[in-house]
């Protein structure tokens, strides 16, 4: 469920504070999810805010979780390296951007999940390496539902065989899907994503259980909820537009 934003301190209830948009941000936010959830799902489901904080100041990213976010997206490694000292530790951080193997040390023991596991490979790297350092990881498998060349995840067609072979490994545990579906869509990729969750999750394989699909973006994250998503990864809604283009 959405947390609802703490009381405000005095210093934030003035709209001059600096960051007083990120509060009111927060705020529509969740009786947006709160209001999609009540027209589309069931009151017992849980629906969770991740705030996307690529290009965002720690300070602020630290204010949105004064005001109850309690969950970080990173999406390059190397700009949360150079952020991750700041960060309240309250929150959870998980990877949600392309991950390339090498990089998978720099994170293994800071992240809670990484949900853009798209390889066999990279699979097999998380283990290893969750192995060594004494924990074991949780993942969502990431699939590229548009089929874009240029996005990352793994193919459709190729999921069952990276279920196969991920469910094997020892210190990972897949906990669900991750989707960033083509700009302007509309319904019908939430759709078969939501479709893909629930055969995977009626398979019942060992090891896999088919909790988070995690899907849905600032533009779009209502019209995910109402196709099953459960975790909605909000940037730009949140803090507002980012102040470089995304490489
Ligand atoms: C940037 C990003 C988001 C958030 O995008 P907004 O449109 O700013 O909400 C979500 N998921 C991933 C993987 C991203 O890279």
């Amino acid at each position: 469920m959405c947390q609802s934003p703490v009381q405000p301190s005095p210093k934030t209830t003035s709209p001059q504070g600096e960051f007083g948009e990120v509060l009111e941000n927060y705020k529509r936010i969740c009786e947006n999810v709160e209001n999609a959830k009540a027209k589309y799902r069931s009151s017992d489901e849980n629906i969770a805010i991740m705030a996307v904080t690529k290009t965002v100041a720690p300070e602020k990213i630290n204010f949105a979780i004064s005001q109850g976010i309690t969950l970080l997206g990173e999406n390059r490694v190397q700009e949360y390296l150079s952020k991750k000292d700041q960060y309240d530790k309250t929150a959870q951080v998980h990877m949600i951007g392309r991950l390339q193997t090498n990089k998978v040390k720099y994170i293994i023991n800071d992240v809670a999940m990484i949900q853009s596991v798209d390889s066999v490979k990279l699979a097999k790297e998380i283990n290893r390496l969750a192995a060594k350092n004494n924990r074991i990881m949780d993942v969502l498998l990431e699939i590229n539902i548009g089929g874009e060349e240029s996005k990352s995840g793994i193919a459709a067609e190729g999921l069952d065989e990276l279920i196969y072979e991920a469910a094997q490994l020892e210190n990972l545990r897949i906990k669900g899907l991750m989707a960033i579906p083509p700009i302007g869509c509309g319904e019908d990729m939430f759709d078969r994503m939501h479709s893909i969750f629930l055969r995977v999750k009626e398979k019942a394989v060992p090891n896999v259980s088919m909790e988070t699909l995690s899907m849905g973006m600032s533009g779009d994250y209502e019209l995910a909820i109402k196709h099953g998503s459960n975790l909605v990864r909000i940037g730009t809604a949140l803090f507002g537009a980012r102040k470089y283009l995304e490489g």
